[in-house]
Formats: structure tokens, sequence, C-alpha cells
């Protein structure tokens, strides 16, 4: 696999001991298969709890049964799953980064206790609902609305191209709450078998084909007060949780473009037009050189924000610097191997297409491109285009 700058030395025991795990995984469980699954638009749901029997849901966190792993760990884990292909990676960032981290970092002890060890083996699932119809890349705008009623909360609002929500138990719904001053956002565990919730399947998707995508409609939804996660209010808890993930999608990235890299390298090894391979010809060379130093330059990112993030100075533009960096240079290449294979790189018997086509989505969602650059000139400049 490639590794040019011989990273791997760097990686302790149990860094290369997850990083196999993963990968093992992916050769066994997820590559005969996911060609069927893209083609078909269906995801492989029994893989769900075998993930969790491996540990790939959140093992950079620690406590309720979480063993805490290194964020390079977690990071090769990501890297891994989204060579098989990026809806596998999605269900553990969703999972992982976007369930079990806020309930982690903001839940109360009994909401811990209660969902983190179920979701970590993979017999809860759980899903994350911040984007609306009316409100994708600036969420603050939402209108989902959460009006206290005595001792419970009441949901109404609609949020769609949720990852998971039709096989979700529980969805972390992020809402305005209408009684308190200013009406914060805050976040609401939300059991999806509740009154008043529906959770319909988006079809027709031509991107992350094996994965499930959805809406969340919530219609005078009623949940308890011991539903609300005590310890954020305001847009930080939702976009603390994007900063987690779009972690893991910098390094998700790398994997999906290294299996493209290493696809059209074996392609073009084997390929013989006018009595060669063609990768005897300088032009595919030259693809491959390219492709090689862009998927180098994305892991040395992606190590950077590791060491970061273990010592606790990651800051959230930098890791929108390495997602649209790395998502990126993962599109651009895929694009460039599948043309290395020519006719037969347009089939599902091939991942560069497949990849091509999932980079579509990992380009827009968790912060599109273009919001990425923007919160870059802000931080470069000190003016906000946003507003
Ligand atoms: P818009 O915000 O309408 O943007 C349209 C275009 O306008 C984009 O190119 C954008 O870059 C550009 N644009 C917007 N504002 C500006 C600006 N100020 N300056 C310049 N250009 C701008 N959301 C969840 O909450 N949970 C999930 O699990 C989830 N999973 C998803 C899975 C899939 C398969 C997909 C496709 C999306 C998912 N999303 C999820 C939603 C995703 O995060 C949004 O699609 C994304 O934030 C963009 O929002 P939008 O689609 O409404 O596009």
């Amino acid at each position: 696999m490639l590794d040019y700058v011989g990273l791997e030395a760097d990686l302790d025991q149990e860094e290369r001991m997850i990083r196999d795990t993963a990968r093992e995984f992916v050769d066994e469980n997820v590559a005969p298969d996911i060609g069927t699954h893209f083609e078909n638009g269906t995801f492989p749901e029994e893989l769900v709890t075998e993930m969790g029997e491996l540990g790939f849901y959140a093992p950079n966190l620690d406590g309720y049964g979480l063993p805490g792993v290194s964020e390079t760990a977690y990071g090769l884990l990501m890297q891994e799953l989204e060579a098989g292909d990026s809806g596998i990676r999605s269900m553990a960032s969703v999972q992982g980064a976007l369930v079990m981290y806020p309930i982690h970092a903001f839940g109360s002890e009994e909401q811990k206790e209660r969902w983190l060890p179920d979701l970590a083996s993979g017999e809860t699932v759980g899903c994350f609902g911040l984007t609306e119809p009316e409100h994708g890349s600036n969420p603050a705008g939402m209108e989902t609305r959460a009006e206290k009623d005595g001792g419970e909360y009441v949901l109404s609002g609609s949020k769609t191209w949720i990852t998971n929500s039709p096989i979700a138990d529980v969805a972390v719904v992020w809402a305005r709450d209408t009684s308190a001053e200013e009406s914060p956002v805050r976040g609401f565990l939300v059991e999806t078998d509740k009154d008043g919730v529906s959770t319909n399947k988006i079809d027709e998707k031509l991107s992350m084909r094996a994965s499930v995508t959805g809406e969340i409609g919530l219609s005078n939804v009623r949940v308890p007060e011991s539903a609300v996660l005590p310890g954020v209010e305001g847009m930080k808890g939702p976009l603390s949780c994007l900063t987690q993930a779009r972690y893991g999608i910098t390094w998700g990235a790398i994997g999906a473009a290294r299996d493209c890299f290493e696809t059209a390298r074996d392609y073009a090894t084997d390929r013989e037009q006018f009595d060669k391979p063609i990768a005897s010809f300088q032009l595919q060379q030259g693809k491959l050189a390219e492709m090689a130093t862009e998927i180098t330059t994305a892991q040395l990112l992606s190590h950077r924000l590791a060491d970061l993030k273990e010592r606790g100075d990651l800051r959230p533009q930098q890791v929108s610097m390495a997602k649209y960096n790395n998502v990126s240079m993962a599109r651009d290449q895929a694009r460039v191997a599948r043309e290395m294979l020519g006719g037969n790189g347009i089939t599902t018997d091939y991942s560069p297409m497949r990849h091509l086509a999932n980079m579509e989505t990992v380009y827009t969602y968790e912060g599109t491109h273009d919001i990425h650059s923007l919160i870059l000139g802000q931080d470069l400049t000190g003016f906000s285009a946003f507003n």
C-alpha cells in the first residue's frame, strides 16, 4: 500500500493492529459485495454489529467501555474503511463522531450509561439531524423548534439528508429551544419509534449509493426533559461534533484515493496496448506520479492533525484546511484513476468510478468545499464572508 515517505515506521503496535484489523475487515466483508450494493442502492446492514464487535465506533473516546485509542489509530481506521467505501466509513463516522461524541461530551451520566455501550456495539444505531430542507450550509437558520410543556419538550420540524435515519433507533436532533431566552440551539436524543417521528428514505441518489440516507420528520414529538443534552447550548454543540467527524473524513478521503491509486497502478501494469503495459507509457506514469504525490501530501497533513489533536491543540480551521484539501484531492484523483482504466473504469467491477461518485457527497457534506474555503478565508484575513 502506498506509504511513500515511510509513515508506517512511526506507528505504534496498537495503531498497526487497528489498521490491519480494519484492512482485513474491508478485504473480507466489504470489497467482495460493495459493487453490487452500490449498483442496487443498498447498505450492507449486516456489517453494523460486526463493526461494533471490532470496536470501530468511537474507539478514540474513553470510559463506558470505550478504549481511548490514539487519534492516529482512529484516523487509520477511517482511512481503511473508506478504502472500502465512503458509505461504510460514513456509518462509522456518524455513529462515533456525530452520535456517541455529543453524548460523551455533553450528555448526562444517565444518558452516557444508557446509550454509549449499545451504540459502541452496534446494537443501537444513531443518526445526526442538523441539515434542514431550507438550511444546509447555514444550519444556524434552522426552523426546528422545541417548546417546553411541563416536564417535556415538544419538537416540530424536519431534517433532511440524514445518514442512517431510516435504520436509526435514536436521532441526535438539533433544535431551537423556544422556551429559553434567545431560543438557543440544543441537542435532543429522540427515539425514532416515538409518535410523530417519520424517517423516510431518500432514493434516487447517484452518489453514496451503499449508504442509507433519509429525512427526519418531527410532528409534535414529545420527549422528556431528560432527553436534552445538558452540557451544551448554541451552535457550538453541532459544530464541535462536525469537527470530530471532519477530522475522520480527512483520513477517509485518503483511503478512497489510495484505493484508486492501487487499482490504477495494478491495472496499468497488467493492461497491454501497443504490445506494452500501459504503465510503461510516460503519460500514464505522469498520472501515477501525480496521484502518489497528492496522496502523500494529504497523508502528511492528516498525520500532523492527529498530533495536534492528541495534545489538544487542533483548531477547527486546521481541520477545515485538511477537509478542503484531502477531499478535493480524492475527488480529482479518483477521476484520473477512472480514466486510466479506460472503458472498464466506468463499471462497478473496479472501484474508482464508485469512489468518484461517492466523493461528490463527501465534497458536499460536513461543510461544502466552498464553505471550508470561506472558513479558511475568515481565519486568514479576519473578515467573515458569510454575513
Ligand atoms: P446549500 O447550502 O444549498 O449549498 C448549495 C451550494 O451553494 C453549494 O455549492 C455551497 O457551497 C454553495 N454556498 C452556500 N452558501 C454559500 C456561501 N455563503 N458562499 C458561497 N457559496 C455558498 N446532514 C446532516 O445533518 N446529517 C447527516 O447525516 C447528513 N448526511 C448527508 C449524507 C448525504 C449523502 C448528503 C448528500 C448530505 C448529507 N447531509 C447531512 C447534509 C449536508 O451536510 C448538506 O448537504 C450540506 O451541508 C450542504 O447543504 P445543502 O445541500 O443544503 O446545499
